[in-house]
Protein backbone atom coordinates (compact mmCIF):
# COMPACT_ATOMS: atom_id res chain seq x y z
CA UNK A 1 0.00 0.00 0.00
CA UNK A 2 1.44 3.25 -1.04
CA UNK A 3 2.20 5.15 2.30
CA UNK A 4 3.98 8.39 3.12
CA UNK A 5 4.64 10.25 6.27
CA UNK A 6 5.41 13.53 7.30
CA UNK A 7 8.09 14.03 9.53
CA UNK A 8 8.03 17.45 11.34
CA UNK A 9 11.00 17.98 14.41
CA UNK A 10 8.74 19.66 17.47
CA UNK A 11 11.19 22.13 17.65
CA UNK A 12 8.97 25.25 16.69
CA UNK A 13 5.99 25.93 14.74
CA UNK A 14 4.95 24.52 11.32
CA UNK A 15 5.77 27.21 8.13
CA UNK A 16 4.74 27.58 5.13
CA UNK A 17 7.53 25.27 3.60
CA UNK A 18 6.79 22.72 5.91
CA UNK A 19 3.24 22.66 5.25
CA UNK A 20 3.73 22.44 1.32
CA UNK A 21 5.38 19.02 2.42
CA UNK A 22 2.94 17.82 4.69
CA UNK A 23 0.49 18.52 1.49
CA UNK A 24 2.33 17.16 -1.16
CA UNK A 25 2.49 13.93 1.27
CA UNK A 26 -1.40 14.41 1.78
CA UNK A 27 -2.29 14.69 -1.63
CA UNK A 28 0.37 11.94 -3.13
CA UNK A 29 -1.48 9.58 -0.27
CA UNK A 30 -5.18 10.49 -1.06
CA UNK A 31 -4.22 10.16 -4.84
CA UNK A 32 -3.07 6.73 -4.51
CA UNK A 33 -5.54 5.31 -1.84
CA UNK A 34 -2.72 4.73 0.73
CA UNK A 35 -1.62 5.65 4.18
CA UNK A 36 -0.21 9.46 5.09
CA UNK A 37 1.51 9.31 8.39
CA UNK A 38 2.96 11.88 10.84
CA UNK A 39 5.95 11.14 12.56
CA UNK A 40 7.22 13.22 15.43
CA UNK A 41 11.31 13.66 14.91
CA UNK A 42 11.54 14.06 18.85
CA UNK A 43 15.39 12.56 18.93
CA UNK A 44 16.61 15.51 20.34
CA UNK A 45 15.02 16.35 23.89
CA UNK A 46 16.52 19.15 24.20
CA UNK A 47 15.34 20.97 21.44
CA UNK A 48 11.95 19.24 21.34
CA UNK A 49 9.17 20.34 23.04
CA UNK A 50 5.41 19.02 23.78
CA UNK A 51 3.64 22.27 23.03
CA UNK A 52 5.03 21.80 19.26
CA UNK A 53 3.69 18.79 19.07
CA UNK A 54 0.49 19.88 20.04
CA UNK A 55 1.14 22.95 17.64
CA UNK A 56 1.77 20.58 14.76
CA UNK A 57 -1.33 18.44 15.11
CA UNK A 58 -3.98 21.07 15.80
CA UNK A 59 -2.32 22.56 12.41
CA UNK A 60 -2.71 19.55 10.12
CA UNK A 61 -6.07 19.81 11.72
CA UNK A 62 -7.07 23.10 10.08
CA UNK A 63 -5.35 22.45 7.26
CA UNK A 64 -7.56 19.13 6.96
CA UNK A 65 -4.04 17.22 6.58
CA UNK A 66 -5.59 14.63 8.76
CA UNK A 67 -2.68 11.98 8.94
CA UNK A 68 -3.87 8.25 9.06
CA UNK A 69 -1.46 7.02 11.71
CA UNK A 70 1.05 8.98 14.21
CA UNK A 71 4.16 7.94 15.64
CA UNK A 72 7.54 9.32 17.23
CA UNK A 73 10.56 8.46 17.50
CA UNK A 74 11.43 9.45 21.10
CA UNK A 75 9.16 5.99 21.64
CA UNK A 76 11.18 3.73 19.56
CA UNK A 77 14.59 4.31 20.69
CA UNK A 78 14.80 0.19 21.66
CA UNK A 79 14.42 -0.69 17.88
CA UNK A 80 16.98 1.83 16.56
CA UNK A 81 19.26 0.06 19.47
CA UNK A 82 18.49 -3.40 17.84
CA UNK A 83 19.53 -2.02 14.03
CA UNK A 84 22.28 -0.55 15.27
CA UNK A 85 23.45 -3.93 16.92
CA UNK A 86 23.08 -5.78 13.85
CA UNK A 87 24.88 -2.44 12.02
CA UNK A 88 27.39 -3.14 14.17
CA UNK A 89 27.58 -7.21 13.77
CA UNK A 90 27.69 -6.21 9.65
CA UNK A 91 30.57 -4.17 10.19
CA UNK A 92 28.75 -0.96 9.02
CA UNK A 93 28.82 0.88 12.10
CA UNK A 94 32.12 2.15 13.91
CA UNK A 95 32.80 3.65 16.34
CA UNK A 96 35.14 7.26 15.89
CA UNK A 97 36.97 9.55 18.93
CA UNK A 98 37.81 12.50 17.33
CA UNK A 99 36.70 15.48 18.75
CA UNK A 100 34.63 18.40 17.10
CA UNK A 101 37.81 20.31 17.35
CA UNK A 102 40.15 17.57 15.94
CA UNK A 103 37.22 17.19 13.00
CA UNK A 104 37.18 20.96 12.47
CA UNK A 105 41.01 21.13 12.20
CA UNK A 106 40.88 18.27 9.55
CA UNK A 107 38.44 19.78 7.37
CA UNK A 108 40.23 23.04 7.58
CA UNK A 109 43.74 21.38 6.65
CA UNK A 110 42.05 19.51 3.10
CA UNK A 111 39.97 22.53 2.66
CA UNK A 112 43.47 24.73 2.56
CA UNK A 113 45.18 21.51 0.40
CA UNK A 114 42.12 22.34 -2.41
CA UNK A 115 40.67 18.84 -1.55
CA UNK A 116 36.91 18.22 -0.41
CA UNK A 117 36.55 17.94 3.23
CA UNK A 118 35.51 14.20 3.26
CA UNK A 119 35.72 12.15 6.75
CA UNK A 120 39.24 10.46 6.30
CA UNK A 121 38.14 7.39 8.43
CA UNK A 122 41.17 7.75 10.65
CA UNK A 123 38.88 5.96 13.36
CA UNK A 124 38.81 2.44 10.71
CA UNK A 125 42.76 2.06 11.44
CA UNK A 126 42.53 2.03 15.42
CA UNK A 127 43.24 -1.01 16.82
CA UNK A 128 41.78 -2.97 20.00
CA UNK A 129 44.74 -1.45 21.95
CA UNK A 130 43.97 2.52 20.59
CA UNK A 131 40.56 1.98 21.73
CA UNK A 132 40.98 0.18 25.23
CA UNK A 133 42.94 3.57 26.11
CA UNK A 134 40.25 5.50 25.32
CA UNK A 135 37.67 3.96 26.97
CA UNK A 136 40.81 4.33 30.09
CA UNK A 137 40.97 8.01 29.36
CA UNK A 138 36.95 7.80 29.91
CA UNK A 139 36.72 9.15 26.22
CA UNK A 140 33.33 7.68 24.67
CA UNK A 141 32.75 7.01 21.10
CA UNK A 142 30.12 8.54 18.39
CA UNK A 143 29.26 6.62 15.54
CA UNK A 144 29.38 6.66 11.92
CA UNK A 145 27.62 4.64 9.09
CA UNK A 146 30.56 2.88 6.83
CA UNK A 147 29.37 3.77 3.27
CA UNK A 148 29.87 1.60 0.62
CA UNK A 149 32.50 3.10 -2.02
CA UNK A 150 32.18 0.09 -4.26
CA UNK A 151 29.49 1.38 -6.90
CA UNK A 152 27.40 5.07 -6.91
CA UNK A 153 24.53 5.67 -4.89
CA UNK A 154 21.28 5.77 -7.67
CA UNK A 155 17.96 6.54 -8.06
CA UNK A 156 15.21 8.59 -10.16
CA UNK A 157 13.77 10.77 -8.39
CA UNK A 158 10.42 11.84 -9.26
CA UNK A 159 10.96 15.73 -9.20
CA UNK A 160 14.89 15.96 -10.55
CA UNK A 161 15.24 12.58 -12.25
CA UNK A 162 17.69 10.59 -12.35
CA UNK A 163 20.23 10.98 -9.45
CA UNK A 164 23.98 9.81 -9.03
CA UNK A 165 25.97 10.17 -6.02
CA UNK A 166 29.61 8.67 -5.77
CA UNK A 167 29.87 7.35 -2.48
CA UNK A 168 33.84 8.11 -1.83
CA UNK A 169 33.02 12.02 -2.10
CA UNK A 170 30.71 11.48 0.95
CA UNK A 171 31.58 11.48 4.96
CA UNK A 172 30.43 8.82 6.66
CA UNK A 173 27.66 9.99 8.55
CA UNK A 174 27.58 10.19 12.19
CA UNK A 175 24.54 8.39 13.36
CA UNK A 176 24.78 8.53 16.91
CA UNK A 177 26.20 10.99 19.31
CA UNK A 178 29.16 10.18 22.53
CA UNK A 179 26.15 10.11 24.98
CA UNK A 180 24.24 7.79 22.98
CA UNK A 181 21.47 10.12 21.67
CA UNK A 182 20.13 9.60 17.89
CA UNK A 183 20.96 12.09 15.04
CA UNK A 184 17.98 12.11 12.54
CA UNK A 185 19.66 10.03 9.87
CA UNK A 186 19.08 6.60 10.42
CA UNK A 187 16.18 6.38 12.87
CA UNK A 188 14.46 8.05 9.46
CA UNK A 189 15.66 5.19 7.72
CA UNK A 190 14.43 2.37 10.44
CA UNK A 191 10.96 4.06 10.46
CA UNK A 192 10.42 4.28 6.91
CA UNK A 193 11.06 0.95 6.60
CA UNK A 194 9.19 -0.29 10.03
CA UNK A 195 6.06 1.96 8.76
CA UNK A 196 6.27 1.07 5.42
CA UNK A 197 6.83 3.74 3.96
CA UNK A 198 6.85 3.62 0.18
CA UNK A 199 7.14 7.29 -1.17
CA UNK A 200 9.50 9.58 0.99
CA UNK A 201 8.75 13.55 -0.26
CA UNK A 202 10.18 16.39 1.33
CA UNK A 203 12.24 19.07 0.38
CA UNK A 204 15.25 18.84 -2.12
CA UNK A 205 17.80 20.07 1.24
CA UNK A 206 17.48 16.25 1.68
CA UNK A 207 18.87 15.36 -1.71
CA UNK A 208 22.25 14.43 -0.25
CA UNK A 209 20.94 12.89 2.65
CA UNK A 210 18.96 10.43 0.25
CA UNK A 211 22.06 9.14 -0.93
CA UNK A 212 22.91 8.25 2.54
CA UNK A 213 19.85 6.56 3.35
CA UNK A 214 19.55 4.62 0.12
CA UNK A 215 22.65 2.37 1.44
CA UNK A 216 21.34 3.00 4.99
CA UNK A 217 18.28 0.96 3.36
CA UNK A 218 20.45 -1.25 1.98
CA UNK A 219 22.63 -2.34 5.12
CA UNK A 220 19.04 -3.01 6.96
CA UNK A 221 18.16 -5.32 3.69
CA UNK A 222 15.21 -3.60 3.02
CA UNK A 223 13.17 -2.38 -0.12
CA UNK A 224 14.58 1.30 -1.20
CA UNK A 225 11.37 3.85 -1.43
CA UNK A 226 11.04 6.34 -3.75
CA UNK A 227 11.95 9.61 -3.50
CA UNK A 228 10.76 12.84 -4.39
CA UNK A 229 12.27 16.30 -3.44
CA UNK A 230 10.70 19.30 -4.44
CA UNK A 231 12.59 22.18 -4.84
CA UNK A 232 12.41 24.73 -2.05
CA UNK A 233 9.87 28.04 -1.41
CA UNK A 234 11.31 30.97 -1.76
CA UNK A 235 9.89 34.76 -1.01
CA UNK A 236 9.26 37.67 -2.97
CA UNK A 237 12.72 38.46 -2.15
CA UNK A 238 14.18 35.72 -3.86
CA UNK A 239 15.92 33.67 -1.06
CA UNK A 240 14.39 31.27 1.54
CA UNK A 241 13.60 34.76 3.42
CA UNK A 242 13.49 34.66 6.96
CA UNK A 243 9.75 35.80 6.77
CA UNK A 244 8.97 32.75 5.09
CA UNK A 245 10.19 30.71 8.26
CA UNK A 246 7.38 32.32 10.54
CA UNK A 247 4.32 32.05 8.15
CA UNK A 248 2.10 29.04 9.76
CA UNK A 249 -1.32 28.68 10.51
CA UNK A 250 -1.61 31.27 13.21
CA UNK A 251 -0.33 34.33 11.03
CA UNK A 252 -3.20 32.57 8.34
CA UNK A 253 -5.58 32.25 10.63
CA UNK A 254 -5.10 35.72 11.80
CA UNK A 255 -5.77 37.44 8.85
CA UNK A 256 -8.47 35.31 7.80
CA UNK A 257 -6.85 33.11 5.14
CA UNK A 258 -9.16 30.05 4.64
CA UNK A 259 -7.46 26.37 4.93
CA UNK A 260 -8.76 26.00 1.20
CA UNK A 261 -6.56 29.03 -0.16
CA UNK A 262 -3.38 27.08 1.31
CA UNK A 263 -4.29 23.92 0.32
CA UNK A 264 -4.90 25.42 -3.52
CA UNK A 265 -1.74 27.85 -3.47
CA UNK A 266 0.92 25.29 -2.22
CA UNK A 267 -0.23 22.44 -4.04
CA UNK A 268 0.46 24.10 -7.11
CA UNK A 269 2.98 26.71 -7.23
CA UNK A 270 6.19 25.36 -8.40
CA UNK A 271 4.47 23.09 -10.72
CA UNK A 272 3.53 23.75 -14.40
CA UNK A 273 -0.31 23.37 -13.58
CA UNK A 274 -2.11 27.01 -12.77
CA UNK A 275 -3.05 28.06 -9.44
CA UNK A 276 -6.87 28.66 -9.46
CA UNK A 277 -9.19 28.96 -6.57
CA UNK A 278 -10.18 25.71 -5.97
CA UNK A 279 -11.80 24.84 -2.41
CA UNK A 280 -12.35 21.02 -3.14
CA UNK A 281 -9.20 19.25 -2.76
CA UNK A 282 -10.83 16.53 -5.50
CA UNK A 283 -9.48 18.36 -8.60
CA UNK A 284 -5.77 19.00 -6.78
CA UNK A 285 -5.61 15.28 -5.54
CA UNK A 286 -6.49 14.28 -8.95
CA UNK A 287 -4.35 16.22 -11.03
CA UNK A 288 -1.23 15.82 -8.56
CA UNK A 289 1.87 14.26 -10.41
CA UNK A 290 5.48 14.99 -9.61
CA UNK A 291 6.19 14.97 -12.95
CA UNK A 292 4.91 18.63 -13.29
CA UNK A 293 6.84 19.97 -10.53
CA UNK A 294 9.46 22.27 -11.63
CA UNK A 295 12.92 22.35 -10.40
CA UNK A 296 13.69 26.08 -10.06
CA UNK A 297 12.20 27.29 -6.77
CA UNK A 298 8.75 28.18 -5.95
CA UNK A 299 7.92 31.53 -5.33
CA UNK A 300 5.33 32.03 -2.49
CA UNK A 301 3.26 35.21 -2.69
CA UNK A 302 1.30 36.39 0.19
CA UNK A 303 -0.29 38.58 -1.78
CA UNK A 304 -1.36 35.84 -4.14
CA UNK A 305 -2.67 34.14 -1.17
CA UNK A 306 -4.32 36.35 -0.28
CA UNK A 307 -6.26 37.06 -4.08
CA UNK A 308 -6.43 33.42 -3.92
CA UNK A 309 -8.64 33.52 -0.44
CA UNK A 310 -10.95 36.10 -1.99
CA UNK A 311 -11.39 34.16 -5.02
CA UNK A 312 -12.19 31.12 -3.22
CA UNK A 313 -14.64 32.76 -0.41
CA UNK A 314 -16.81 34.29 -3.51
CA UNK A 315 -17.96 30.74 -4.41
CA UNK A 316 -18.46 29.32 -0.62
CA UNK A 317 -21.60 27.89 0.21
CA UNK A 318 -23.35 29.56 3.34
CA UNK A 319 -23.45 26.15 4.61
CA UNK A 320 -19.69 26.21 5.03
CA UNK A 321 -19.34 29.23 6.95
CA UNK A 322 -22.86 29.41 8.93
CA UNK A 323 -21.25 28.88 12.45
CA UNK A 324 -18.93 32.08 11.55
CA UNK A 325 -21.47 34.64 10.78
CA UNK A 326 -22.93 37.16 12.85
CA UNK A 327 -26.01 35.55 14.68
CA UNK A 328 -29.34 36.46 11.98
CA UNK A 329 -26.71 36.80 8.98
CA UNK A 330 -28.77 34.20 6.77
CA UNK A 331 -27.96 32.55 2.75
CA UNK A 332 -29.39 35.91 1.57
CA UNK A 333 -26.85 38.17 2.90
CA UNK A 334 -24.19 35.83 2.71
CA UNK A 335 -24.96 35.18 -0.83
CA UNK A 336 -25.42 39.18 -1.43
CA UNK A 337 -22.20 40.30 0.47
CA UNK A 338 -19.87 37.62 -0.71
CA UNK A 339 -18.30 39.14 -3.70
CA UNK A 340 -17.42 41.91 -1.78
CA UNK A 341 -15.20 39.92 1.02
CA UNK A 342 -11.37 39.16 1.48
CA UNK A 343 -12.00 37.47 4.28
CA UNK A 344 -15.19 35.76 6.12
CA UNK A 345 -14.75 38.55 8.96
CA UNK A 346 -15.97 41.24 6.99
CA UNK A 347 -19.14 39.88 6.45
CA UNK A 348 -19.83 41.40 10.09
CA UNK A 349 -19.01 44.50 8.81
CA UNK A 350 -21.72 44.33 5.50
CA UNK A 351 -24.10 42.61 8.35
CA UNK A 352 -23.84 46.31 9.90
CA UNK A 353 -24.79 47.58 7.04
CA UNK A 354 -27.67 45.97 6.76
CA UNK A 355 -29.01 45.61 9.84
CA UNK A 356 -27.66 49.75 10.99
CA UNK A 357 -27.65 52.18 12.03
CA UNK A 358 -24.98 53.22 9.41
CA UNK A 359 -22.92 56.13 10.05
CA UNK A 360 -23.52 58.12 6.33
CA UNK A 361 -21.79 61.05 5.58
CA UNK A 362 -23.82 64.18 5.20
CA UNK A 363 -25.52 64.17 1.57
CA UNK A 364 -24.05 67.02 -0.96
CA UNK A 365 -26.31 70.16 -1.16
CA UNK A 366 -27.73 69.11 -4.24
CA UNK A 367 -28.59 65.53 -3.10
CA UNK A 368 -30.91 66.38 -0.42
CA UNK A 369 -33.72 67.01 -2.39
CA UNK A 370 -33.19 64.12 -4.10
CA UNK A 371 -32.77 61.73 -1.26
CA UNK A 372 -36.12 63.10 0.27
CA UNK A 373 -37.48 62.18 -3.17
CA UNK A 374 -35.84 58.32 -3.46
CA UNK A 375 -37.35 58.07 0.41
CA UNK A 376 -40.92 59.06 -1.11
CA UNK A 377 -40.44 56.65 -4.19
CA UNK A 378 -39.13 53.91 -1.93
CA UNK A 379 -42.79 53.70 -0.10
CA UNK A 380 -44.42 53.55 -3.17
CA UNK A 381 -42.29 50.85 -4.83
CA UNK A 382 -43.36 46.88 -4.90
CA UNK A 383 -40.57 45.39 -2.71
CA UNK A 384 -41.52 41.70 -3.78
CA UNK A 385 -39.71 41.80 -6.71
CA UNK A 386 -36.67 44.09 -7.38
CA UNK A 387 -36.99 47.04 -5.87
CA UNK A 388 -33.57 48.49 -6.53
CA UNK A 389 -34.50 48.40 -10.42
CA UNK A 390 -37.69 49.71 -9.35
CA UNK A 391 -36.64 52.47 -7.46
CA UNK A 392 -33.71 53.97 -9.48
CA UNK A 393 -35.98 53.51 -12.44
CA UNK A 394 -38.63 55.76 -11.24
CA UNK A 395 -36.34 58.23 -9.84
CA UNK A 396 -34.65 58.05 -13.41
CA UNK A 397 -37.48 59.32 -14.69
CA UNK A 398 -38.67 61.79 -12.44
CA UNK A 399 -35.11 63.64 -12.45
CA UNK A 400 -33.27 62.86 -15.01
CA UNK A 401 -30.54 61.58 -13.41
CA UNK A 402 -28.03 59.24 -14.58
CA UNK A 403 -24.91 56.71 -13.65
CA UNK A 404 -22.90 57.97 -11.01
CA UNK A 405 -25.49 61.14 -9.84
CA UNK A 406 -28.39 58.68 -9.59
CA UNK A 407 -26.40 55.76 -7.95
CA UNK A 408 -23.77 57.00 -5.88
CA UNK A 409 -25.92 59.69 -3.43
CA UNK A 410 -28.44 56.53 -2.98
CA UNK A 411 -25.19 54.10 -2.15
CA UNK A 412 -24.05 56.61 0.37
CA UNK A 413 -27.14 57.27 2.31
CA UNK A 414 -28.14 52.93 2.56
CA UNK A 415 -24.80 51.89 3.07
CA UNK A 416 -22.61 54.61 4.46
CA UNK A 417 -20.43 53.78 1.88
CA UNK A 418 -19.20 54.87 -2.05
CA UNK A 419 -18.29 51.08 -2.88
CA UNK A 420 -19.55 47.64 -1.66
CA UNK A 421 -21.99 44.83 -2.62
CA UNK A 422 -24.56 45.05 -5.55
CA UNK A 423 -27.17 46.90 -4.28
CA UNK A 424 -29.94 45.16 -6.34
CA UNK A 425 -28.57 42.24 -3.89
CA UNK A 426 -28.18 44.38 -0.60
CA UNK A 427 -31.71 46.58 -0.82
CA UNK A 428 -34.42 43.86 0.12
CA UNK A 429 -32.08 42.74 2.83
CA UNK A 430 -31.70 46.59 3.89
CA UNK A 431 -35.72 46.32 3.70
CA UNK A 432 -38.38 48.96 3.00
CA UNK A 433 -38.16 50.90 6.34
CA UNK A 434 -34.90 51.12 6.92
CA UNK A 435 -34.43 52.22 3.71
CA UNK A 436 -36.97 55.06 3.89
CA UNK A 437 -35.83 56.16 7.35
CA UNK A 438 -31.89 56.10 5.93
CA UNK A 439 -32.83 58.37 2.61
CA UNK A 440 -34.57 61.00 4.85
CA UNK A 441 -31.34 61.24 6.43
N1 LIG B 1 12.67 15.77 10.66
C1 LIG B 1 13.24 15.91 9.34
C2 LIG B 1 13.04 17.33 8.87
O1 LIG B 1 12.15 17.98 9.35
C3 LIG B 1 12.55 14.94 8.42
C4 LIG B 1 13.11 14.85 7.07
C5 LIG B 1 12.48 13.70 6.31
O2 LIG B 1 11.42 13.91 5.73
O3 LIG B 1 13.02 12.61 6.33
O4 LIG B 1 13.79 17.82 8.06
Amino acid sequence: MTTTRFAPSPTGRLHVGNIRTALHNWIYARKAGGRFLLRIDDTDAERSEERYVEAIRADLDWLGLNPDAEMRQSERFELYQNRFNLLRLSDRIYPAYESAQELDLKRKIQLGRGLPPVYDRAALSLTDADRARFKAEGIQPHWRFKLDHDAPIEWDDAVRGPQRFDPATMSDPVIRRADGTWLYMLPSVIDDIDMGVTQVVRGEDHVSNTALQIQMFQALGAEVPRFAHAALLTGNEGKLSKRLGSLGVDHFREIGIEPQAVRALLARIGTSDPVEPVADMAPLIAGFDFSRFGRAPARFDEAELAQLNARILHQTPYIMVADRLPAGMGEAEWEAVRPNLSTVAEAADWWQVIEGPVDAPEPAEDDRAYLARAAQVAETIDWATDPWHALTAALKDATGRKGKTLFLPLRLALTGRAQGPDMAALLPLIGRDRTVARLNG
